[in-house]
Order: C-alpha cells, then structure tokens, then sequence
C-alpha cells in the first residue's frame, strides 16, 4: 500500500515460478496481483517438467511466503538434500571435485509449482489467457494488457499499474523493448528425463545405479566424459533426475518452446547413442524412463536494462541462462523476493525508485551468473574457450577444479541485506 493508502495493481504474465513468485512478494508488499497464463489450468499434480535444485536462500525465501507452518513442513517434505555437488570422470568413477556443503535441495518443478500455487488465492488466476499485447499508457501511470481467452477466442483488456513480464526465455513483452533481441545457442542440448522407481525399487537398474551414484538421496552427481557429461539426483517419492547434454549444431526452433516434444525414432536412436558413450547403469535408468525430452540450451548476453516505464521483466525474461550453475530457478525467485522488498519501501507512487532499485540490485548479479554459467557448460562439453584448451576429464589441472565447482559461481551466496531480505533467525 502507498502512502496516500491507494494498492498498486500488478498484471502478471506467465505463471510458472517466476511468476507464482511475484505473485507472492507483491501481495506481501500489499499489491492487489493478477497473473496471466496460457496454459489451460494449473499443471500441479501433473508430471510436467523434471528436477530442480534450490539453494537455502530460495527455501528460506519460499517458508516466508508460506503462510502456515503445515505448508512450511511441506517444502521440507517434497524436496531431498542435495548436500554434495560432485564432478566425476566417467570411466573410471573417479572423483574429480567433491564439494561436501553444497546445501541445496532438490524438487520436480511441478512440486515447487503446486506449492507456490495452492498457498495463493484461485481467484487471482486467469488461466487459459493469451497476452496478445501491451501498451503504457501517457504519464506511465498505468499500463493497458491484452489478452485472447483460449476458450471463447474472446479479447479482454486489463488495466493495470505494473505489467510484471514472468514469460520465459523467449517472452514477448522483451520483445518490444528489444525488437532484435535473439537468444544464443549454447552448441548443444540435453536429453531430460524423470525415472519413476516406486514399482521397481528392488530391480537390477535400482541397484545398479545406487552402487554405482552411491550418494544418490544426498548429492548430484556431474559425470565428466569427453564432449559431454551428464548429472544425476534422486528426488521424493522414488524418482530419479537425469540429464545428458549432447553437442550438436544449433536446430530449427519452431513456435514457442526451447523444449522438443520427441517421436520414439528419436528416443530409440538417442539410446542407442547413449550405449556408445555412457555408463551402462546410467543407460537402464535412461531405457526405464518414460517421457523423456530434450532441450535445446540457450541463453543470452546481459541485458542492459531489465525494465522500461512501468514494465519489469523478472526470471527466464530477465536473463535466460543454461543450467550449470544451477540458477535460473534460484534467480526467478530472488528477483521475486528482491521485486517485493523494493516495491514495500518506495511504494506504488514511487514505482520507478523502486524499480531502479530492484534492476541496480538485480542486473549486476545476474549477469555475471548467466556468463559464468555458460562457460562452465562449455567447458563441460569440451568446447572452445578464449583463454584455455578445451577441457579434458582425463587431464584435469589443479585450476579445473575450482571452475568445476558450483559454489565459485559468482554471488553464489548473494544476499542482498540492504533489503532486509533474511527472515529473522537465518543468520
Ligand atoms: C511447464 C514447465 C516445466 C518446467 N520444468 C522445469 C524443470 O523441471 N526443471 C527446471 O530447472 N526448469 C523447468 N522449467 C523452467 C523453469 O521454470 C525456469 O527455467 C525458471 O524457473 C524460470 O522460470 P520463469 O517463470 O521465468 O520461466 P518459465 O518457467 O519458462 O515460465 C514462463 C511462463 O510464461 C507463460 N507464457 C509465455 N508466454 C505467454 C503468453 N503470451 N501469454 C500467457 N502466458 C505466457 C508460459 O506458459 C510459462 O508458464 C519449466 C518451465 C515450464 C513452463
């Protein structure tokens, strides 16, 4: 609530963590939220998606959005430690950097999302809403949103004083800001996959790949090969998360996802390739998984400015990044929480103050996160590098091992205290 006891009303577009995160720090700032989102309903309770590592700051961040101590024991229960972040050479299950105080923990996103989900109000929801277009109107003192209702085709316009982009890598209001804005290609993909192992906990593949990853249920495991690596970790309710990153030439993106869906040609020939160069009990967990994907990597150079008028881009929009870091869930919901702070001091009439403030917070972090991430990835993947030959597991330097690891990701343990962001007691 500002000053003169006015809300400030947000429209939000896309309703993934990103978004489900500002819904929440801006209704604690006392911001009336509306969020956008095409897909038909809310995805919690369905398989969509694979796993995810949040670091202690995100959890914690996470309890104080949740209202009830019940839904607080919650996030304990649908995550698993992730205490040890481990990089191995392939072959020889040698350990090339072990790292015991990684602290994070896992979840499947469709977990953390029914989480962050059901803790809001329902009626703050338009599911199935297309954002068509926006546009500020005169003095900035409102923004003007379009939106096709899927199910009728109809039109709506909703007013709004902040239009908060939570629309992904590939978001549309980024677009009209940064008409040439493009992504770049990492140089590879990753096959994804979620193995359910609640009906086979006893089999051979079980076994097998718990003797070989025995610190599955505890850590994430980064097998290191030439050309490639993959990672592993187990998440609740007897699942396991996979990945295998494979390099290949950039491929034709068509419509609105950097996800593929895959024909079982696909997945036949991607196991086949798999028996070539990985272990064999990574290659059952592969062959067991039903589902799997693949994703082409992308990400982009810094942005200069993350909002414009009263529009503020927030996650994936704000600074699409690969994954090797570990970050950009850990990042959507910092900015979140960052988004909210800056919103709650300077207040709705001080809306450019505090949207100054959460960019000369946010953009500096980010950026640096987003460039070291993807030379961690390229350097997994054997690729060129400007200063250094290309990475060989067989040949690793004293000085790989400080790059390997994950916690010497630049601000990995950023707080940002100005902004009182640390619920009492974490320190
Ligand atoms: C279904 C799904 C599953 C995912 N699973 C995983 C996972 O398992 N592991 C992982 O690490 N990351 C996963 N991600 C990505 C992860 O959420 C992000 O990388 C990160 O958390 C940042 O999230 P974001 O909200 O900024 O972007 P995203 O998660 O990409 O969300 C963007 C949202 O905006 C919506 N949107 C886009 N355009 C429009 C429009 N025109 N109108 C209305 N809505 C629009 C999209 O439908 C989407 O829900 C997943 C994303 C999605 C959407």
């Amino acid at each position: 609530m500002d000053g003169e006891g006015k809300r400030g009303k947000a429209v939000i577009v896309g309703g993934s963590i990103a978004g489900m995160s500002c819904a929440h720090a801006l209704t604690l700032a006392g911001w009336d939220v509306l969020v956008l989102e095409k897909t038909p309903s809310s995805p919690t309770g369905s398989p969509t998606g694979a796993g995810l590592g949040l670091n202690s700051f995100s959890q914690q961040i996470i309890q104080s959005w949740l209202p009830h101590s019940q839904q607080q024991q919650l996030l304990h229960n649908t995550t698993m430690p992730l205490t040890i972040d481990q990089n191995r050479e392939k072959k020889v299950h040698s350990t090339v950097t072990r790292d015991e105080s990684f602290n994070f923990r896992a979840a499947h996103w469709a977990d953390l999302h029914g989480l962050l989900y059901t803790a809001l109000p329902s009626d703050i929801f338009l599911w199935g809403h297309l954002f068509l277009s926006f546009h500020v109107v005169d003095g900035k003192d409102s923004v003007i949103v379009k939106a096709k209702v899927l199910a009728t085709g109809k039109v709506v316009e909703i007013v709004g004083d902040l239009l908060v982009a939570a629309d992904g890598c590939l978001s549309s209001i980024r677009q009209k800001y940064l008409p040439d804005f493009k992504l770049r290609y990492s140089g590879y993909c990753a096959w994804r996959g979620v193995l359910d192992f609640s009906k086979i906990e006893n089999s051979e593949t079980i076994t097998g790949i718990r003797k070989a990853y025995p610190d599955l249920g505890k850590g994430l495991y980064f097998d290191l090969a030439s050309g490639t690596h993959t990672g592993l970790y187990e998440l609740p309710n007897k699942r396991l998360n996979w990945i295998w990153y494979v390099n290949q030439p950039e491929p034709e993106v068509k419509g609105t996802s950097v996800t593929m869906k895959v024909n079982s040609d696909m997945i036949q020939k991607m196991q086949q390739e798999a028996e070539k160069v990985l272990i064999p009990e990574f290659v059952k967990v592969i062959k067991e998984t039903r589902e799997p994907f693949l994703n082409f990597i992308y990400d982009s150079d810094p942005l200069e400015k993350i909002f414009w008028d009263n529009v503020v881009l927030v996650g994936d929009a704000a600074h699409p990044t690969t994954p090797h870091c570990v970050r950009s869930t850990n990042m959507s919901i910092l900015d979140a929480a960052v988004l909210g702070k800056c919103m709650e001091k300077w207040g709705a009439q001080k809306l450019e103050s505090a949207l100054e403030e959460y960019q000369f917070i946010r953009l500096p972090v980010t950026s640096k996160q987003v460039l070291h991430a993807r030379r961690l990835g390229r350097l997994k993947q054997g690729l060129v590098l400007p200063d250094r030959e290309p990475f060989d597991p067989k040949l690793v330097r004293p000085d790989d091992h400080q790059e390997l690891l994950v916690r010497n990701t630049p601000f990995f343990n950023d707080v940002p205290l100005s902004l009182g962001l640390i619920p009492s007691g974490c320190l």
